[in-house]
């Protein structure tokens, strides 16, 4: 059922999708079969100022005039003909990559921060996400995320949260080891096809289960299959979320509307050429 739910949201906005070589659907794991996304330990980035204590003495970078890449990530596995499954051997060559080209990554408050020009930045500063809460993400993203120290964010679909996709044991693992837990909907549905009261629905319980489930505020949001109207916009400025992302491709830049924040889908057949180049230099 989850899969479904997720695949048909997704079917025409991914351009994993659209290949001529469909994949054979049943023949994947049913719950990667759509787009998949989460804040991180948030104890202390309650406020600018609290924000500001956690940026390190050395980030001494004014925001990039090329903007900061944000990474989208769904399933770390194996999904042959699928672009949305990003293999674990290749993930693990692209973090060593980031790790060795000097990469920082950042947090999703360490970035509305810097937005507000309010922080400065390492030199190379990066943001990954996860969407949709995928077990992978646990099993095989998490750990490798750990080996470098990097912070990862996972928007996670909290209807779906249990076997089968991350658990809550698991996602407060992972926030207590700095990743940031953020919303991506209650059931990933079509946002734009919901009348108002059950779009804010959607939008807030998530937030609340997230938020009373770890302890931590969720102000970060990531929209369904990239999906949302000038009602969603509305919702979520009402709601207290500061900053959503689409699937819009990217950089994040200075002027962007802090509820359109563009990503970088990173394309699981792809080599490591391929996810170099996506990145700006
Ligand atoms: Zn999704």
């Amino acid at each position: 059922m989850l899969s479904l739910i997720l695949l048909s949201v997704v079917a025409g906005g991914s351009q994993a999708n659209r290949t001529t070589t469909q994949p054979q659907r049943s023949a994947m794991p049913a719950y990667v079969q759509g787009d998949a996304g989460p804040a991180g330990l948030k104890a202390a980035a309650a406020n600018i100022t609290e924000v500001a204590k956690t940026v390190p003495q050395d980030w001494a970078f004014p925001f990039p005039a090329e903007g900061i890449p944000v990474l989208m990530y769904h399933s770390i596995s194996n999904l042959p003909g699928n672009s949305l499954g990003v293999p674990p051997e290749k993930f693990a060559l692209q973090m060593k990559y980031l790790y060795n080209a000097g990469f920082t990554t950042i947090t999703p408050d360490q970035l509305y921060s810097a937005l507000q020009g309010k922080t400065r930045l390492p030199r190379r500063p990066i943001m990954i996400t996860f969407d949709d809460g995928y077990h992978d993400n646990f099993t095989a993203a998490f750990p490798v995320l750990k080996q470098y120290n990097f912070k990862a964010t996972f928007f996670v679909v909290t209807g779906y949260i249990g076997p089968g996709m991350l658990t809550w044991d698991e996602i407060k693992q992972m926030a207590g080891a700095g990743m940031n837990i953020e919303s991506h909907t209650v059931n990933h549905l079509d946002l734009r096809t919901l009348p108002p009261a059950r779009m804010r629905k959607e939008l807030a319980d998530s937030k609340t289960a997230i938020e009373s489930n770890l302890g931590t505020k969720v102000e970060y949001f990531c929209y369904p299959a990239g999906k949302f109207n000038s009602t969603t916009l509305a919702l979520l400025k009402d709601l207290g979320y500061k900053m959503a992302f689409t699937t819009v491709a990217g950089t994040v830049r200075r002027n962007q509307p802090l509820l359109q924040l563009r990503r970088i889908r990173i394309n699981g057949l792809a080599g490591l050429e391929g996810f170099q180049k996506q990145l700006p230099n």
